[in-house]
This record gives C-alpha cells, sequence and structure tokens, in this order.
C-alpha cells in the first residue's frame, strides 16, 4: 500500500473495522467489485473485497499464505 492513509480513515477502521475504498475491476472480472481497507491481525491494514456468501473481508495475503500451506500438504 503506497497511498498516505487518512486520520478519517484510521478512525472509521477504528470504529467499523473497514472502510469503503471504492469499485475497482481486475482482469478478468466481469463486474467491478467494492474495496475496503480493514485491518488484519497479523499484517496490519490491508486491502480486499468480501468473497462467497457470507461476503466476509478476508487478508489476500493471509488467503496466499493458506493457499500455499494447502499446496505444500497436496505436494506431500
Ligand atoms: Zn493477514
Amino acid at each position: 500500500m503506497d497511498e498516505r492513509l487518512k486520520l478519517l480513515d484510521k478512525i472509521k477502521i477504528r470504529l467499523n473495522g473497514y472502510v469503503y475504498k471504492g469499485d475497482y475491476k481486475k482482469e478478468g472480472w466481469k463486474e467491478p467489485l467494492p474495496f475496503y481497507l480493514f485491518e488484519c491481525p497479523v499484517h496490519g491494514l490491508v486491502e480486499g473485497y468480501p468473497k462467497g456468501h457470507s461476503k466476509r473481508l478476508e487478508c489476500p495475503i493471509c488467503r496466499e499464505e493458506e493457499e500455499k500451506i494447502k499446496s505444500k500438504k497436496l505436494a506431500v
């Protein structure tokens, strides 16, 4: 994250647990998704979008690490 975090955003994260950043569209996506800035207990402030049916915000770094562990387990 290169962008400087505004004080207001920090307060919002403290109060709500997240702050809305805007709708972004990634390559291969049909529609843009809302992105949020939120705090991961492990990685600090991260950006992500709600996933799956539960619309849970997941830390992308945690997810990546989980995937790595999974693929390692499969390889063994
Ligand atoms: Zn994390």
